[in-house]
Protein backbone atom coordinates (compact mmCIF):
# COMPACT_ATOMS: atom_id res chain seq x y z
CA UNK A 1 0.00 0.00 0.00
CA UNK A 2 0.90 3.71 -0.27
CA UNK A 3 0.62 7.11 1.42
CA UNK A 4 -0.86 10.11 -0.04
CA UNK A 5 0.38 13.04 0.68
CA UNK A 6 -1.94 16.40 -0.14
CA UNK A 7 0.09 19.45 -0.32
CA UNK A 8 -2.08 22.39 0.12
CA UNK A 9 -0.18 25.57 1.43
CA UNK A 10 2.75 23.29 3.70
CA UNK A 11 5.29 24.08 0.44
CA UNK A 12 8.20 22.66 2.75
CA UNK A 13 10.24 19.31 3.52
CA UNK A 14 11.87 20.75 6.92
CA UNK A 15 9.21 21.09 9.84
CA UNK A 16 6.51 19.48 7.79
CA UNK A 17 4.23 17.43 10.22
CA UNK A 18 2.94 15.89 7.15
CA UNK A 19 5.60 14.54 5.49
CA UNK A 20 7.61 13.32 8.68
CA UNK A 21 4.74 11.35 9.05
CA UNK A 22 4.51 9.95 5.62
CA UNK A 23 7.97 8.97 5.76
CA UNK A 24 7.71 7.37 9.22
CA UNK A 25 5.00 5.05 7.43
CA UNK A 26 7.71 3.52 5.54
CA UNK A 27 5.73 2.85 2.58
CA UNK A 28 5.74 4.46 -0.71
CA UNK A 29 4.63 8.07 -0.34
CA UNK A 30 2.95 9.61 -3.21
CA UNK A 31 2.71 13.50 -3.21
CA UNK A 32 -0.04 15.73 -5.25
CA UNK A 33 -0.61 19.43 -5.84
CA UNK A 34 -4.16 20.09 -6.62
CA UNK A 35 -5.09 23.46 -8.39
CA UNK A 36 -8.63 23.86 -8.03
CA UNK A 37 -9.29 27.98 -8.04
CA UNK A 38 -13.35 26.83 -8.26
CA UNK A 39 -13.32 25.54 -5.19
CA UNK A 40 -11.50 28.76 -3.88
CA UNK A 41 -13.58 31.36 -5.42
CA UNK A 42 -14.18 34.37 -5.07
CA UNK A 43 -10.45 33.68 -2.91
CA UNK A 44 -8.38 31.86 -5.76
CA UNK A 45 -4.69 32.87 -6.01
CA UNK A 46 -5.09 36.68 -7.38
CA UNK A 47 -2.20 37.20 -10.35
CA UNK A 48 0.70 37.93 -7.88
CA UNK A 49 0.57 34.96 -6.46
CA UNK A 50 -0.09 32.76 -8.72
CA UNK A 51 3.34 33.94 -10.02
CA UNK A 52 4.96 32.88 -6.37
CA UNK A 53 2.87 29.67 -6.31
CA UNK A 54 4.28 28.29 -9.45
CA UNK A 55 7.35 28.87 -8.52
CA UNK A 56 7.23 27.43 -5.36
CA UNK A 57 5.67 24.19 -6.75
CA UNK A 58 8.77 24.09 -8.86
CA UNK A 59 11.25 24.34 -5.97
CA UNK A 60 8.85 22.07 -3.88
CA UNK A 61 8.73 19.70 -7.09
CA UNK A 62 12.71 19.15 -7.01
CA UNK A 63 12.88 19.19 -3.30
CA UNK A 64 10.38 16.18 -2.88
CA UNK A 65 12.78 14.14 -5.05
CA UNK A 66 15.49 14.01 -3.16
CA UNK A 67 13.25 12.68 -0.85
CA UNK A 68 12.35 9.81 -3.42
CA UNK A 69 9.26 11.37 -3.46
CA UNK A 70 7.31 12.14 -6.85
CA UNK A 71 4.95 15.39 -6.80
CA UNK A 72 1.96 14.74 -9.09
CA UNK A 73 -0.19 18.09 -9.99
CA UNK A 74 -4.19 18.54 -10.84
CA UNK A 75 -6.36 21.39 -11.99
CA UNK A 76 -9.32 19.79 -11.04
CA UNK A 77 -11.41 19.68 -8.65
CA UNK A 78 -9.85 18.02 -5.03
CA UNK A 79 -12.65 15.91 -4.71
CA UNK A 80 -13.27 14.21 -7.38
CA UNK A 81 -9.70 14.30 -7.69
CA UNK A 82 -8.74 12.92 -4.32
CA UNK A 83 -11.63 10.36 -4.42
CA UNK A 84 -10.61 8.93 -7.71
CA UNK A 85 -7.16 7.81 -6.05
CA UNK A 86 -9.29 6.62 -3.30
CA UNK A 87 -11.14 4.11 -5.24
CA UNK A 88 -7.81 2.73 -6.73
CA UNK A 89 -7.35 0.72 -4.14
CA UNK A 90 -3.29 1.39 -4.05
CA UNK A 91 -3.57 3.84 -0.85
CA UNK A 92 -3.99 3.03 3.03
CA UNK A 93 -3.66 6.72 4.28
CA UNK A 94 -3.75 10.08 3.00
CA UNK A 95 -1.79 13.06 5.63
CA UNK A 96 -2.42 16.55 4.68
CA UNK A 97 -2.07 19.97 6.46
CA UNK A 98 -5.48 22.16 7.69
CA UNK A 99 -6.15 25.10 5.83
CA UNK A 100 -7.45 28.38 8.18
CA UNK A 101 -10.08 29.70 5.61
CA UNK A 102 -13.70 28.46 6.59
CA UNK A 103 -14.67 27.13 3.52
CA UNK A 104 -11.61 25.42 2.98
CA UNK A 105 -11.97 24.21 6.95
CA UNK A 106 -15.75 22.52 5.48
CA UNK A 107 -14.29 21.32 2.48
CA UNK A 108 -11.89 19.41 4.09
CA UNK A 109 -14.60 18.03 6.78
CA UNK A 110 -15.98 16.11 3.58
CA UNK A 111 -12.65 14.94 2.10
CA UNK A 112 -11.54 13.47 5.72
CA UNK A 113 -15.36 12.10 5.40
CA UNK A 114 -14.96 10.81 2.47
CA UNK A 115 -11.40 8.94 2.60
CA UNK A 116 -13.09 7.15 5.82
CA UNK A 117 -15.76 5.96 4.09
CA UNK A 118 -13.14 4.11 1.63
CA UNK A 119 -11.23 2.94 4.72
CA UNK A 120 -8.24 4.94 4.15
CA UNK A 121 -6.77 6.76 6.89
CA UNK A 122 -6.59 10.40 7.63
CA UNK A 123 -3.69 12.55 9.47
CA UNK A 124 -4.35 16.14 9.82
CA UNK A 125 -2.18 18.52 11.07
CA UNK A 126 -2.07 22.42 11.83
CA UNK A 127 1.58 23.07 10.01
CA UNK A 128 1.06 26.88 10.46
CA UNK A 129 -0.19 27.55 13.57
CA UNK A 130 1.47 28.15 16.95
CA UNK A 131 -1.34 27.07 18.83
CA UNK A 132 -4.78 25.49 18.34
CA UNK A 133 -7.52 28.46 18.37
CA UNK A 134 -10.52 25.54 19.45
CA UNK A 135 -8.78 25.47 22.81
CA UNK A 136 -7.17 29.29 22.83
CA UNK A 137 -9.38 31.31 24.66
CA UNK A 138 -10.26 33.65 27.59
CA UNK A 139 -9.48 32.47 30.80
CA UNK A 140 -12.10 34.14 32.12
CA UNK A 141 -15.11 33.45 30.08
CA UNK A 142 -13.98 30.96 27.69
CA UNK A 143 -14.55 32.13 25.28
CA UNK A 144 -12.31 33.54 22.23
CA UNK A 145 -9.83 36.83 22.43
CA UNK A 146 -10.94 39.68 20.71
CA UNK A 147 -8.42 42.26 21.64
CA UNK A 148 -4.96 41.58 20.82
CA UNK A 149 -3.05 42.47 23.44
CA UNK A 150 -4.49 39.86 26.05
CA UNK A 151 -3.94 37.13 23.68
CA UNK A 152 -0.36 38.24 22.50
CA UNK A 153 0.02 37.79 26.15
CA UNK A 154 -1.04 34.39 26.91
CA UNK A 155 0.70 32.79 24.01
CA UNK A 156 4.06 35.15 24.40
CA UNK A 157 3.90 33.22 28.03
CA UNK A 158 3.33 29.93 26.78
CA UNK A 159 5.88 30.13 23.83
CA UNK A 160 8.44 31.29 27.22
CA UNK A 161 7.97 27.85 28.64
CA UNK A 162 7.33 25.81 25.85
CA UNK A 163 9.11 26.60 22.51
CA UNK A 164 12.28 25.85 22.74
CA UNK A 165 12.07 22.84 24.38
CA UNK A 166 9.00 21.55 22.32
CA UNK A 167 9.15 22.94 19.04
CA UNK A 168 11.69 20.76 17.51
CA UNK A 169 12.65 20.90 13.75
CA UNK A 170 11.25 17.97 12.51
CA UNK A 171 13.46 16.70 9.92
CA UNK A 172 12.74 13.53 7.81
CA UNK A 173 15.21 11.08 6.03
CA UNK A 174 14.56 10.02 2.56
CA UNK A 175 11.43 7.92 1.45
CA UNK A 176 13.02 4.27 0.37
CA UNK A 177 10.78 3.10 -2.07
CA UNK A 178 10.43 6.07 -5.27
CA UNK A 179 7.32 5.36 -7.14
CA UNK A 180 7.21 7.21 -10.18
CA UNK A 181 4.09 5.33 -11.85
CA UNK A 182 1.87 8.23 -13.12
CA UNK A 183 -1.39 9.03 -12.06
CA UNK A 184 -4.50 9.61 -14.46
CA UNK A 185 -5.51 12.88 -15.29
CA UNK A 186 -2.31 14.33 -13.40
CA UNK A 187 -0.39 17.29 -15.62
CA UNK A 188 2.46 18.99 -16.13
CA UNK A 189 3.06 22.21 -13.45
CA UNK A 190 3.02 24.39 -17.03
CA UNK A 191 -0.45 23.14 -17.63
CA UNK A 192 -1.76 24.30 -14.23
CA UNK A 193 -1.79 27.85 -16.11
CA UNK A 194 -0.38 29.64 -13.28
CA UNK A 195 1.53 32.25 -15.11
CA UNK A 196 -0.99 34.93 -16.88
CA UNK A 197 0.09 35.01 -20.79
CA UNK A 198 1.02 38.07 -20.66
CA UNK A 199 4.66 38.41 -19.26
CA UNK A 200 3.81 41.22 -16.97
CA UNK A 201 5.28 39.19 -13.59
CA UNK A 202 8.79 38.44 -15.15
CA UNK A 203 10.04 41.43 -13.00
CA UNK A 204 8.79 40.13 -9.79
CA UNK A 205 11.89 37.92 -10.31
CA UNK A 206 13.78 40.84 -9.66
CA UNK A 207 12.51 41.47 -5.83
CA UNK A 208 12.07 37.96 -5.04
CA UNK A 209 12.77 34.11 -4.71
CA UNK A 210 9.65 31.84 -4.22
CA UNK A 211 10.75 28.19 -2.41
CA UNK A 212 11.97 27.17 0.90
CA UNK A 213 15.79 27.01 0.24
CA UNK A 214 14.90 31.06 -0.23
CA UNK A 215 12.46 31.29 2.98
CA UNK A 216 15.73 29.88 5.42
CA UNK A 217 18.09 32.16 3.75
CA UNK A 218 15.93 35.30 3.92
CA UNK A 219 15.40 34.23 7.93
CA UNK A 220 19.42 33.96 8.05
CA UNK A 221 19.72 37.02 6.24
CA UNK A 222 17.44 39.43 7.83
CA UNK A 223 18.61 37.81 11.52
CA UNK A 224 22.24 39.33 10.28
CA UNK A 225 21.51 41.89 8.69
CA UNK A 226 18.36 43.98 10.15
CA UNK A 227 16.76 42.28 13.16
CA UNK A 228 19.04 44.16 15.37
CA UNK A 229 17.66 47.16 13.98
CA UNK A 230 13.73 46.10 13.59
CA UNK A 231 11.93 48.20 16.27
CA UNK A 232 13.70 51.64 15.04
CA UNK A 233 13.42 50.82 11.36
CA UNK A 234 10.36 48.70 10.63
CA UNK A 235 8.27 51.56 10.35
CA UNK A 236 10.36 53.69 7.46
CA UNK A 237 9.42 52.38 3.60
CA UNK A 238 12.40 53.23 2.27
CA UNK A 239 14.91 50.84 4.64
CA UNK A 240 14.76 47.28 3.96
CA UNK A 241 14.03 46.92 7.64
CA UNK A 242 11.54 44.30 8.02
CA UNK A 243 11.66 39.97 7.27
CA UNK A 244 10.14 40.09 3.85
CA UNK A 245 8.98 36.75 4.94
CA UNK A 246 4.87 37.16 4.13
CA UNK A 247 4.74 35.49 1.20
CA UNK A 248 7.09 32.47 2.17
CA UNK A 249 4.86 32.18 5.41
CA UNK A 250 1.24 32.59 3.22
CA UNK A 251 2.65 29.91 1.17
CA UNK A 252 3.99 27.79 4.03
CA UNK A 253 8.15 27.62 2.55
CA UNK A 254 8.25 28.20 6.57
CA UNK A 255 6.81 27.34 9.46
CA UNK A 256 6.16 30.25 12.54
CA UNK A 257 7.36 27.46 14.89
CA UNK A 258 10.69 27.54 12.57
CA UNK A 259 11.45 31.15 13.18
CA UNK A 260 10.31 31.05 16.66
CA UNK A 261 12.93 28.72 17.26
CA UNK A 262 15.42 30.73 15.83
CA UNK A 263 14.23 34.13 17.74
CA UNK A 264 13.41 32.42 20.79
CA UNK A 265 16.74 31.64 22.20
CA UNK A 266 17.85 35.34 21.38
CA UNK A 267 14.92 36.72 23.18
CA UNK A 268 15.77 34.70 26.31
CA UNK A 269 19.20 35.58 26.08
CA UNK A 270 18.96 39.02 27.88
CA UNK A 271 22.94 39.74 27.81
CA UNK A 272 22.35 39.40 24.26
CA UNK A 273 21.93 43.11 22.73
CA UNK A 274 19.40 42.38 20.01
CA UNK A 275 17.16 40.58 22.31
CA UNK A 276 13.82 43.62 22.59
CA UNK A 277 14.33 43.76 18.84
CA UNK A 278 13.97 40.31 18.83
CA UNK A 279 10.94 40.47 20.88
CA UNK A 280 9.34 43.29 18.66
CA UNK A 281 9.49 41.02 15.47
CA UNK A 282 8.12 38.07 17.47
CA UNK A 283 5.14 40.35 18.14
CA UNK A 284 4.50 40.93 14.67
CA UNK A 285 4.56 37.19 14.03
CA UNK A 286 1.64 36.70 16.68
CA UNK A 287 0.01 39.76 14.98
CA UNK A 288 -0.55 36.83 12.03
CA UNK A 289 -1.16 34.27 14.91
CA UNK A 290 -4.08 36.67 16.10
CA UNK A 291 -5.20 37.00 12.66
CA UNK A 292 -5.50 33.51 11.61
CA UNK A 293 -7.08 32.92 14.96
CA UNK A 294 -9.57 35.35 14.61
CA UNK A 295 -11.00 33.90 11.30
CA UNK A 296 -11.22 30.82 12.69
CA UNK A 297 -13.11 31.69 15.59
CA UNK A 298 -15.35 34.30 13.20
CA UNK A 299 -15.32 33.02 9.72
CA UNK A 300 -17.88 35.62 9.10
CA UNK A 301 -15.10 38.74 9.07
CA UNK A 302 -13.51 37.14 4.95
CA UNK A 303 -15.96 39.93 3.96
CA UNK A 304 -18.00 40.83 6.62
CA UNK A 305 -17.03 43.90 9.38
CA UNK A 306 -16.44 42.13 12.85
CA UNK A 307 -18.28 44.83 14.42
CA UNK A 308 -21.82 44.27 13.02
CA UNK A 309 -22.85 48.14 13.16
CA UNK A 310 -20.96 48.84 10.40
CA UNK A 311 -22.82 46.35 8.20
CA UNK A 312 -25.74 48.46 6.17
CA UNK A 313 -23.97 50.40 3.46
CA UNK A 314 -22.20 52.51 5.61
CA UNK A 315 -19.00 53.10 2.87
CA UNK A 316 -20.43 54.27 -0.59
CA UNK A 317 -18.63 52.74 -3.13
CA UNK A 318 -17.18 55.36 -6.20
CA UNK A 319 -15.88 53.48 -8.95
CA UNK A 320 -13.99 56.61 -10.57
CA UNK A 321 -12.20 57.37 -7.12
CA UNK A 322 -11.16 53.88 -6.65
CA UNK A 323 -9.31 53.71 -9.70
CA UNK A 324 -7.26 56.79 -9.09
CA UNK A 325 -6.55 55.18 -6.41
CA UNK A 326 -5.68 51.83 -7.62
CA UNK A 327 -3.28 53.52 -10.19
CA UNK A 328 -1.53 55.25 -7.79
CA UNK A 329 -3.06 59.11 -9.15
CA UNK A 330 -4.50 60.39 -6.27
CA UNK A 331 -1.76 63.07 -6.13
CA UNK A 332 -1.26 62.00 -2.30
CA UNK A 333 2.28 60.80 -2.38
CA UNK A 334 3.12 58.90 -0.03
CA UNK A 335 0.08 56.84 -1.00
CA UNK A 336 0.87 56.78 -5.00
CA UNK A 337 4.48 55.36 -4.03
CA UNK A 338 3.07 52.57 -2.09
CA UNK A 339 0.63 51.87 -5.18
CA UNK A 340 3.20 51.74 -7.72
CA UNK A 341 5.61 49.81 -5.34
CA UNK A 342 2.50 46.87 -5.08
CA UNK A 343 2.38 47.05 -8.71
CA UNK A 344 6.33 46.71 -9.42
CA UNK A 345 7.26 44.41 -6.82
CA UNK A 346 3.49 42.51 -5.82
CA UNK A 347 4.01 44.02 -1.86
CA UNK A 348 3.79 47.52 -0.10
CA UNK A 349 5.50 48.56 3.01
CA UNK A 350 2.91 47.97 6.11
CA UNK A 351 3.06 51.54 6.94
CA UNK A 352 1.87 52.36 3.73
CA UNK A 353 -0.59 49.35 3.17
CA UNK A 354 -1.80 51.64 6.58
CA UNK A 355 -1.83 54.75 5.04
CA UNK A 356 -3.47 53.63 1.71
CA UNK A 357 -6.06 51.67 3.23
CA UNK A 358 -6.80 54.65 5.79
CA UNK A 359 -6.73 56.92 2.76
CA UNK A 360 -9.63 55.08 0.97
CA UNK A 361 -11.85 54.03 3.67
CA UNK A 362 -11.74 56.92 5.40
CA UNK A 363 -11.15 60.48 3.15
CA UNK A 364 -12.57 58.50 0.35
CA UNK A 365 -15.71 56.67 2.07
CA UNK A 366 -14.91 53.72 0.02
CA UNK A 367 -15.44 50.34 1.17
CA UNK A 368 -12.66 48.41 2.67
CA UNK A 369 -13.72 45.09 0.61
CA UNK A 370 -13.49 47.24 -2.52
CA UNK A 371 -9.28 47.64 -1.42
CA UNK A 372 -8.76 44.41 0.19
CA UNK A 373 -9.98 43.12 -3.24
CA UNK A 374 -7.45 44.93 -5.44
CA UNK A 375 -4.32 44.34 -2.59
CA UNK A 376 -5.83 40.79 -3.13
CA UNK A 377 -5.15 40.40 -6.55
CA UNK A 378 -1.65 42.35 -6.62
CA UNK A 379 0.36 41.34 -3.21
CA UNK A 380 2.40 37.85 -3.33
CA UNK A 381 1.69 37.65 -0.24
CA UNK A 382 -1.88 37.89 -0.49
CA UNK A 383 -3.57 36.46 2.64
CA UNK A 384 -7.49 36.19 3.70
CA UNK A 385 -6.62 35.65 6.88
CA UNK A 386 -4.21 39.21 7.18
CA UNK A 387 -5.82 41.38 4.60
CA UNK A 388 -9.44 41.30 6.38
CA UNK A 389 -7.85 41.96 9.77
CA UNK A 390 -5.19 44.80 8.01
CA UNK A 391 -8.53 46.16 6.51
CA UNK A 392 -10.31 46.09 8.80
CA UNK A 393 -8.32 47.17 11.58
CA UNK A 394 -7.88 50.59 9.48
CA UNK A 395 -11.63 51.31 8.76
CA UNK A 396 -12.16 51.02 12.00
CA UNK A 397 -14.68 48.12 11.73
CA UNK A 398 -12.62 45.16 12.86
CA UNK A 399 -11.14 43.51 15.84
CA UNK A 400 -9.12 45.75 18.08
CA UNK A 401 -9.31 48.32 15.28
CA UNK A 402 -8.08 51.36 15.38
CA UNK A 403 -10.33 53.93 16.36
CA UNK A 404 -12.58 55.21 13.99
CA UNK A 405 -11.33 59.01 14.79
CA UNK A 406 -7.70 58.15 14.21
CA UNK A 407 -7.36 59.04 10.70
CA UNK A 408 -4.31 59.08 9.28
CA UNK A 409 -2.85 61.96 7.44
CA UNK A 410 -0.23 60.89 5.12
CA UNK A 411 1.37 64.24 5.07
CA UNK A 412 2.74 63.87 8.42
CA UNK A 413 3.19 60.23 8.28
CA UNK A 414 5.27 60.97 5.32
CA UNK A 415 7.56 63.50 7.09
CA UNK A 416 7.72 61.43 10.13
CA UNK A 417 8.37 58.22 8.23
CA UNK A 418 9.79 59.58 4.79
CA UNK A 419 11.59 62.86 5.76
CA UNK A 420 13.81 62.87 3.15
CA UNK A 421 10.91 61.32 0.64
CA UNK A 422 13.29 58.72 -0.46
CA UNK A 423 10.40 56.15 -0.90
CA UNK A 424 8.55 58.57 -2.66
CA UNK A 425 11.13 59.29 -4.78
CA UNK A 426 12.26 56.04 -5.55
CA UNK A 427 8.31 54.80 -6.71
CA UNK A 428 7.37 58.29 -8.20
CA UNK A 429 9.95 60.65 -9.47
CA UNK A 430 11.72 58.30 -12.26
CA UNK A 431 8.23 58.06 -13.74
CA UNK A 432 7.53 61.42 -13.47
CA UNK A 433 4.20 60.45 -12.21
CA UNK A 434 2.98 63.09 -9.39
CA UNK A 435 -0.23 64.60 -9.54
CA UNK A 436 -1.85 67.14 -8.47
CA UNK A 437 -4.56 65.94 -5.06
CA UNK A 438 -7.62 64.78 -6.09
CA UNK A 439 -8.87 65.03 -2.20
CA UNK A 440 -8.22 67.55 0.25
CA UNK A 441 -7.20 65.90 3.24
CA UNK A 442 -8.13 68.12 6.21
CA UNK A 443 -12.05 68.77 4.95
CA UNK A 444 -12.38 64.71 3.88
CA UNK A 445 -11.09 64.05 7.38
CA UNK A 446 -14.02 66.16 8.81
CA UNK A 447 -15.92 64.83 6.67
CA UNK A 448 -15.11 61.35 7.66
CA UNK A 449 -15.36 62.08 11.34
CA UNK A 450 -18.83 63.40 11.23
CA UNK A 451 -19.94 60.16 8.92
CA UNK A 452 -18.38 57.87 11.67
CA UNK A 453 -19.82 60.02 14.02
CA UNK A 454 -22.71 59.85 12.83
CA UNK A 455 -23.16 56.35 11.92
CA UNK A 456 -21.99 55.68 15.67
CA UNK A 457 -24.46 57.32 17.32
CA UNK A 458 -27.34 55.75 15.55
CA UNK A 459 -26.69 52.39 15.26
CA UNK A 460 -26.06 52.06 19.16
C1 LIG B 1 -4.44 46.99 4.82
C2 LIG B 1 -3.45 45.90 5.13
C3 LIG B 1 -3.46 44.73 4.38
C4 LIG B 1 -2.55 43.70 4.67
N1 LIG B 1 -2.58 42.55 3.91
C5 LIG B 1 -1.73 41.53 4.19
C6 LIG B 1 -1.76 40.33 3.44
O1 LIG B 1 -2.58 40.14 2.53
N2 LIG B 1 -0.85 39.36 3.74
C7 LIG B 1 0.07 39.51 4.75
O2 LIG B 1 0.87 38.60 4.99
N3 LIG B 1 0.09 40.62 5.50
C8 LIG B 1 -0.76 41.64 5.25
N4 LIG B 1 -0.71 42.79 6.00
C9 LIG B 1 0.20 42.85 7.16
C10 LIG B 1 1.61 43.41 6.89
O3 LIG B 1 1.54 44.57 6.13
C11 LIG B 1 2.53 42.41 6.19
O4 LIG B 1 2.47 41.15 6.82
C12 LIG B 1 3.99 42.90 6.24
O5 LIG B 1 4.09 44.13 5.54
C13 LIG B 1 4.90 41.88 5.61
O6 LIG B 1 6.22 42.33 5.58
P1 LIG B 1 7.35 41.54 6.36
O7 LIG B 1 7.25 40.09 6.09
O8 LIG B 1 8.65 42.20 6.01
O9 LIG B 1 6.96 41.84 7.88
P2 LIG B 1 7.80 41.80 9.24
O10 LIG B 1 7.71 43.14 9.85
O11 LIG B 1 9.13 41.24 9.03
O12 LIG B 1 6.91 40.83 10.15
C14 LIG B 1 7.14 39.42 10.23
C15 LIG B 1 5.87 38.67 9.90
O13 LIG B 1 4.85 39.00 10.84
C16 LIG B 1 3.59 39.04 10.19
N5 LIG B 1 3.03 40.40 10.29
C17 LIG B 1 3.71 41.57 10.30
N6 LIG B 1 2.84 42.60 10.43
C18 LIG B 1 1.60 42.06 10.48
C19 LIG B 1 0.29 42.60 10.60
N7 LIG B 1 0.07 43.92 10.71
N8 LIG B 1 -0.76 41.75 10.60
C20 LIG B 1 -0.57 40.41 10.52
N9 LIG B 1 0.64 39.85 10.41
C21 LIG B 1 1.72 40.66 10.38
C22 LIG B 1 3.81 38.70 8.72
O14 LIG B 1 3.56 37.33 8.53
C23 LIG B 1 5.29 39.03 8.54
O15 LIG B 1 5.90 38.30 7.50
C24 LIG B 1 -1.62 43.84 5.73
C25 LIG B 1 -1.62 45.03 6.48
C26 LIG B 1 -2.52 46.05 6.18
C27 LIG B 1 -2.48 47.30 7.00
Amino acid sequence: MKTLLWFQRDLRTQDNPCLQWALQKGQPVIAVYIYSPDEDAPWSEGSASRWWLHHSLQKLSAQLAEFNIKLHFFKANSRDVLNGLFKTGEFSDIAWGNRIEPYRRKYETQIEKLAQDNGIQVKRFNHDLLKTPANFLTASQQTPYKVFTPFYKKLRYELDLNSVTNLQHRQCSPCSHFDSSPLQNSCALQELSLLDKHAWHEKLHRYWNPGETSALNQLDHFIETALNQYTEQRDFPALDGTSNLSPHLHFGEISPAQIVQQIMPLILDSSNKNYTEAESFLRQLIWREFARYILWHFPQTIDQPMNRKFNAGFWHADNALLKTWQQGKTGIKIVDAGMKQLWETGSMHNRVRMLAASLLTKNMGASWQQGARWFWDTLVDADLANNSMGWQWVAGCGVDAAPYFRIFNPETQASKFDKQNSYTDKWLKEKNTVNEPIIDISSSRKQALERYNTYIRHSV
